[in-house]
């Protein structure tokens, strides 16, 4: 998926003015918010289980080069393959000459987002073979030629009357509203590429290192057909997906789960070690994991943004924010949306491209609130807002001018000397004596979606001093 982070503006702008996107997208509070506020308070051991998944995620993105070797020699032992891939291209290019190699028509994916970080429907295309994405809200998107609104709810900005309408175009239903008639059409659509497939790809939620297993959540049971249906298995994991253990992954899930949907636990977990053996009834009889840096060794070189690699992309932080349930996810131009995506985006794809998505939120700290592992994504923005204007770590990325940046460094120092504050007010308030409009200093550009502060005719030093209080009180000033 080709980054479009330039445009946030533009297309926030967009999203807002569009009604009917907006009653979409209104019920991701009522909906995944609610429900996730719901199960991690009947959870009672909720906040040891949030400390325990952090420390985890800590001590194995501290390690993660060990963890890494340690999971490939498991999954190579288990007669799978492992390929490491540092780039998105890399990895596109792995699943294609495979593909090629084994004469692959059909493909049968189920949700990855980090095959839209690789654009790797576009590449199959390109080579003659045909990639069916069976998620259902996938499936829609893919229908509509448009791509995910949403981590765990790609189609959530579509209505169903918009679905129905989909359906009828593109695969030629009947019209109907009945959300279950329409995913039984999706469903008899599907059933057949699932036969027909050669080739199964996947995402993964976790890899656990001391076993080697790939382990899929998911609520539709389409992971699991496009694991076990067709002779290929690839799956494609972002290098931070990792954990140590089968203990581990107990917690993990709890915390996924309950945080993404507000479930106890989904309708599916599904775990892979390898291919089928000689006495499996079923499964690949071969398995191929790709594990994909694509510019995330960045993150993890920089101790300020590290932690945003703890990420579960459960998704609660988009259904958190404020801004993302206005603006959507397109707004946001590439493939991570909401408050990670400000984070995650910037840095895979280049931060001065992307320099509005830091400055996206209103570091109302919900985001921080609702993630699983306490992410502190405020303080990670407040860093890149930073980088932005200082750019002291990414000095090739900084978007802020010369003049500015001294106008800036000018008023830091004169809003940090009470004196000079003091003496500013009180010319200005002479000035504005002789010109009023002095007293509401803000240009029209500035004050077109915010009230102009007004400038008091006293400070409040002065009005403080003035008050007839305790003397001491006074003395004191
Ligand atoms: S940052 Fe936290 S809340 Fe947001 S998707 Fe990742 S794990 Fe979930």
């Amino acid at each position: 998926m080709k980054p479009e982070t330039k445009n946030f503006n533009l297309k926030s702008k967009e999203t807002l003015l569009d009604p009917q996107i907006q009653e979409n997208l209104s019920g991701l509070y009522g909906g995944f918010h609610s429900a996730r506020i719901k199960a991690s308070s009947d959870t009672a051991d909720w906040e040891e289980l949030q400390i325990k998944g952090r420390e985890i995620k800590k001590h194995v993105i501290n390690h993660l080069d060990q963890y890494l070797e340690l999971l490939e020699s498991n999954v190579i032992s288990s007669g799978g393959h492992v390929h490491f891939a540092e780039t998105a291209e890399d990895a596109t290019q792995y699943v294609v000459k495979l593909a090629k190699k084994k004469g692959v028509k059909t493909v049968v994916k189920s949700k990855s987002m980090l095959s839209e970080e690789m654009s790797l429907n576009e590449e199959l295309i390109k080579h003659g073979i045909d990639p069916y994405e069976t998620d259902l809200g996938e499936y829609i998107v893919q229908l509509a030629e448009e791509t995910p609104y949403h981590i765990i709810a790609p189609a959530i900005h579509k209505s169903r009357q918009e679905v129905s309408k989909l359906f009828a175009d593109k695969i030629g239903t009947n019209h109907t509203e009945n959300i279950e008639t329409l995913t039984s059409e999706a469903r008899d659509q599907l059933r057949d590429k699932f036969i027909q497939a050669d080739m199964g790809i996947t995402g993964g939620n976790f890899l656990v290192a001391e076993t080697g297993t790939l382990a899929l959540v998911s609520n539709e049971g389409n992971g699991r057909m496009c694991t076990s249906m067709p002779p290929i298995h690839v799956a494609i994991v972002g290098m931070e997906k990792i954990i140590p253990s089968m203990e581990d992954l107990g917690t993990f899930l709890r915390l996924l789960i309950r945080s993404a949907t507000g479930q106890w636990i989904s309708s599916y977990v599904t775990m892979i070690s390898g291919p089928r053996e000689s006495t499996d009834i079923d499964g690949p009889e071969e398995f191929h994991l790709v594990i994909v840096d694509n510019g995330r060794s960045k993150m993890l070189a920089d101790p300020h943004l590290r932690e945003a690699l703890y990420c579960l992309r459960c998704g609660a932080c988009l259904n958190a924010c404020p801004v993302y349930r206005k603006v959507g996810g397109h707004s946001y131009g590439w493939v991570y949306p909401g408050p990670i995506g400000a984070i995650v985006s910037p840095i895979l794809t280049g931060l001065s491209d992307a320099k509005d998505l830091p400055f996206a939120s209103s570091l109302c700290g919900a985001c921080k609130e609702a993630c699983p592992v306490k992410i502190d994504i405020p303080r990670m923005l407040l860093y890149l807002r930073n980088q932005l204007a200082e750019g002291k770590n990414y000095p090739d990325q900084r978007s802020v001018g010369f003049l500015e940046r001294v106008a800036s460094k000018f008023m830091s120092s004169l809003l940090s000397s009470n004196k000079a504050v003091g003496f500013f007010l009180k010319a200005a308030n002479l000035i504005a004596t002789i010109a009023p409009f002095v007293r509401k200093p803000f240009p029209p550009s500035w004050t077109k979606s915010r009230e102009s502060p007004t400038l008091a005719k006293k400070t409040f030093v002065d009005q403080w001093v003035s008050l007839d209080l305790d003397g001491s009180l006074r003395k004191k000033h």
